[in-house]
């Protein structure tokens, strides 16, 4: 860098020496910049910043020893308590990453499996990363446990529209668990009269009576807070579909066997289906030939369903496609599930913008969190929550680091393919990278792209690199890397 200095200084610009050594020394904001792009642990950044200060390439006000601890300040706004921790402070952590929080820009995700339980907050609009707000790796999924995480983070006082799966969703409702009789938290639908489901769609209103309808607790949140998942029910409808091909062992179903041999093929009899799987399906040439007629009719209608309504634009003739699925789907012999009958009761109850408020970020937070999981040892305490909200935001959240390939309208415009190739090619070889942060520059930064700047021969390389195609706003589109 010192040499390229001298040799700057023969240009005809003449700039004194100690200005231009002055400007290429690094401010605090800028070495923690550069930090979060390296991924640097605390101890490595530390590294980093004593062998820059010995070159005399930082700033006089710089601290080395400021790595250590980072997110000392953070940590103040989490607790943690017996087997949840959480933060404690909502406002105080967004002011501290200098974030504004208003609970109308921000909904609640909620997830849970069989080993832990997380909330975070998602930017409605998906244009800001999320934030960890609760996470419990011992607590499962019941309504009392979900209960103390809304008391903790102080749901009361902040009331976020709340997406999740939907049988977070009906724990959330206090409805029962299993397969009951009235499972919808919105209505009356009977799930066992079987013989009217696709005649009948307008079942009577709920109501919240505890004990009564399959109704255990009372609701933890209002029902008109729900977001409705689209993701979910993506997923759904597939099940739904494979399910119905595997009870007659049809030519589809087997192509779908022979295509995931490591599915087992009763998995695959219950349709077992993530989003990665269905794209592969959804580019297969082949498996569409082996389909019937009525199977076709309904797989196209359900391409249609997701590329129209649940993805990330809305056509404005959504409703005749929907009915058009729902058509097909009964034709073929699906029974009708919950997930259907969301589209076929409650087309209204979906949020205007679906693309902006979907579950699918709750999933790429997921991916997100696992180095971070890992380099914490899965020891989900203060110290780690706040790490991870340090490395969310910028310092420098204008400043443009063309090195580190930020990708702009300027670079898409016009030619897009090759560029954006050369671009994304260039950070995912960059081996100081680890592929957490790879996936966060490549989402976050590199492609939030205007939706009309992109080229239909754009789209496709990208699903030909397993893109996960994201839903956002009307004028945003995410594109990200399904890596590893
Ligand atoms: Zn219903």
């Amino acid at each position: 860098m010192v040499e390229d200095v001298h040799a700057d200084s023969t240009d005809a610009n003449y700039v004194p020496e100690d200005e231009l050594l002055k400007s290429q020394t690094f401010t605090q904001g800028e070495l923690n910049d550069l930090v979060r792009d390296l991924d640097l642990s605390k101890d490595k950044a530390e590294l980093l910043a004593s062998r820059l200060k010995q070159k005399n390439l930082l700033d006089k006000d710089v601290l080395v020893s400021h790595y250590r601890k980072r997110n000392f300040d953070l940590a103040q706004y989490y607790t943690t308590d017996g087997p949840l921790c959480y933060c404690n402070d909502i406002e105080g952590l967004y002011a501290n990453v200098l974030q504004e929080h208003s609970s109308s820009d921000w909904r609640l995700y909620i997830d849970s499996s069989k080993r832990n339980l997380k909330a975070v907050l998602l930017h409605n609009g998906n244009l800001k990363p999320g934030v960890p707000i609760a996470h419990s790796v011992y607590l499962k999924e019941t309504f009392v446990n979900l209960q103390e995480v809304l008391e903790a983070i102080q749901y009361r006082i902040d009331i976020w529209n709340i997406c999740g799966d939907l049988k977070i969703i009906g724990l959330l409702m206090g409805l029962q668990q299993g397969f009951t009789k009235y499972c919808c938290f919105l209505c009356l639908w009977d799930s066992r009269a079987t013989g009217e489901h696709y005649k009948k769609c307008d079942w009577p209103k709920r109501t919240y009576e505890v004990g009564k309808t399959n109704l255990q607790h009372s609701p933890l949140v209002d029902p008109n807070q729900v977001f409705l998942p689209p993701l979910h029910i993506k997923l759904g409808l597939m099940k739904t579909f494979v399910k119905t091909m595997g009870k007659t062992n049809s030519a589809g179903f087997l192509h779908l066997v022979g295509k995931f041999p490591k599915l087992s093929e009763a998995k695959l009899k219950e349709g077992v289906f993530v989003g990665p799987q269905i794209r592969q399906v959804f580019r297969d040439p082949d498996f569409e030939k082996t389909l019937s007629e009525l199977e076709m009719s309904a797989w196209n209608s359900f391409k249609w369903v997701c590329e129209n309504f649940l993805g990330n634009k809305k056509s404005s003739n959504y409703r005749e496609g929907v009915a058009t699925l729902l058509n097909a789907y009964e034709k073929m012999g699906c029974c009708m599930s919950l997930k259907l009958h969301f589209l076929h009761s409650h087309l209204d109850f979906f949020p205007e913008n679906l693309g902006a408020v979907s579950d699918e970020q709750g999933e790429r937070f997921h991916q997100d969190i696992q180095e971070m999981e890992t380099r914490y040892q899965g020891f989900w305490n203060e110290g780690m929550m706040s790490d991870y909200c340090w490395w969310l935001f910028r310092d420098n959240r204008n400043k443009i680091y063309k090195k580190n390939t930020e990708i702009t309208e300027h670079d898409v415009k016009g030619t897009t393919l090759l560029p954006l190739l050369q671009i994304i090619t260039c950070q995912l070889e960059n081996s100081l990278v680890s592929p957490t942060k790879r996936r966060y520059n490549v989402v976050t930064q590199a492609i939030a792209l205007k939706a009309h700047l992109i080229s239909p021969a754009c789209y496709l390389f990208f699903q030909s690199l397993d893109c996960l195609f994201l839903p956002t706003t009307d004028h945003f589109v995410h594109y990200r890397l399904a890596l590893g």
